[in-house]
């Protein structure tokens, strides 16, 4: 990664600028301190969303160059908006370390790995297969000699050997390249939706796909399998916005060719990133107006099931259950009683609320792989909080939570199961009535 230390460049001073009063309606009255996770475990100034405002602030007056100290307090949030919630004067400080981000990366470049991932294989189908069935054949096979033939396993750095342990198995088949597991069309179907298959999904957790696809249908729905790519949403996290835009340009013109009542998802990042699309054009007029008129049909699973109704559940369960809500559900969508709605629905269930429910579990996209020691903190206060439910099942609505929640489970050797909220609903779908 080539370093150099600067002033911001023209495009990136007119960002800064723009984020310039939301920076300065920081107070510092610190009312954000006690709920930020990365401020619980570090309690240093730097990673509170006050800190974040005081440094970006300092580099639009011209009292801070951008150089590579910055990366640690930039990049060391998990932009899971807690502060937002809490901040009195509305500061939306999430975006603007996004936009300090977007910042840094232009001016001091990205690495070269990142720069690949995000450009080359986050828009190429082919080469994200090629890539993930590399991983999953190194995790049998021998995964140290796979990964670093690739070059992976640097970008991990010193936790190497733990970030890899993040994922127990890579399945061999992803769900779309297991098309004789799809639907076609449902005959006398009510509604036709497109599903959108997140990466999360797609690669890592494709059972939950094949649960999604069912209860779908099992609510009355035709599904059609949207040939989406990448949401955009690790890019956009990274601060690398044009390649964001590069994979939501994709995907809106797929979305907006699909004669659909609902395009719907399973994975609450990529929901939420969805319905953001608009924002990310506001210098493209033709794309956020075709972002706008995607926007309306974009739905997070259980919204979508609370809309339409969930089906007919033949069977019972009898487990103890929790939920744990994403930050991409619950404080990007407010989609927070929709999932326990749905629970609640669901015969023999005991539910019991997690204490903290709402508090990051510290996934947060790639967080737990560039801050696996932090990452883990943050979860071990989540583990200890599903811990005091005694839950059998712990629900949640985002894979990339769902694989840190079972991280977490497996080092703390607690046997509670993680499932996405369709595959509990699905469990009991499966179920024959006796
Ligand atoms: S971000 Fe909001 S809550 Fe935090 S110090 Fe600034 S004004 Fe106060
Ligand atoms: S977004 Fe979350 S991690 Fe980042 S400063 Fe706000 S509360 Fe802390």
């Amino acid at each position: 990664m080539e370093l150099r230390e600067g002033r911001p460049g023209k495009s990136e001073e007119g960002s800064l600028l723009a984020i310039y009063d939301e920076v300065a309606r920081c107070n510092r009255c610190g009312f954000c301190l006690s709920v930020c996770p990365v401020y619980a475990i570090t309690g240093e100034e730097r990673a509170v969303a006050r800190g974040h405002n005081v440094h970006l602030q300092d580099i639009i007056e011209g009292r801070l160059m951008i150089s590579k100290e910055l990366k640690q307090p930039l990049f060391d949030c998990l932009l899971c908006r807690a502060c937002v919630e809490n901040c009195m004067s509305g500061v939306i400080t999430h975006h603007n370390v996004i936009t300090g981000r977007a910042a840094y990366m232009r001016t001091l470049g990205q690495s070269r790995l990142l720069g690949f991932v995000f450009s080359k294989v986050l828009p190429d189908p082919k080469k994200m297969d090629f890539y993930v069935r590399a991983a999953a054949l190194g995790k049998r096979t021998g995964l140290d000699r796979a990964l670093s033939a690739l070059g992976v396993l640097k970008w991990f750095g010193r936790d190497k050997d733990k970030v890899v342990d993040l994922i127990q198995h890579l399945p061999l088949r992803t769900f779309r390249q297991s098309p004789e597991d799809h639907p076609g069309d449902l005959e006398d179907a009510d509604r036709t939706v497109a599903y959108f298959v997140g990466c999360g999904t797609n690669y890592a957790l494709p059972y939950v796909a094949y649960s999604t696809v069912r209860v779908l249908k099992a609510a009355g729905c035709s599904v059609r399998i949207l040939d989406n790519v990448c949401c955009g949403l690790p890019p956009f996290s990274y601060g690398d916005l044009d390649a964001a835009r590069e994979l939501a340009r994709r995907n809106i013109e797929v979305m907006a060719e699909m004669e659909v009542d609902a395009i719907v998802t399973d994975c609450g990042s990529c929901s939420s990133f969805l319905k953001e699309y608009p924002d990310l054009f506001m210098d493209d007029p033709l794309y956020k107006e075709k972002a706008s008129t995607v926007r309306p049909k974009l739905k997070a699973l259980s919204e979508y099931l609370g809309e339409i109704g969930i089906p007919e559940l033949p069977g019972s369960l009898d487990a103890r259950v929790t939920y744990h809500d994403p930050c991409h559900m619950s404080r990007y969508q407010n989609l927070v009683n929709e999932p326990r709605e749905i629970i609640s629905r669901i015969p023999g269930i005991e539910y019991q609320e997690l204490p903290e429910a709402g508090w990051c579990c510290g996934a947060a996209g790639t967080y737990n792989i560039s801050y696996y020691g932090q990452s883990m903190q943050v979860l071990d206060r989540k583990v200890e909080n599903i811990k005091k439910t005694g839950a059998d099942i712990v629900v949640t609505t985002c894979p990339a939570c769902n694989i840190q929640l079972a991280h977490g489970l497996r080092r703390h050797g607690l046997g509670c199961e993680v499932l996405d909220l369709a595959e509990l609903v699905d469990r009991v779908l499966m179920q024959t009535p006796s």
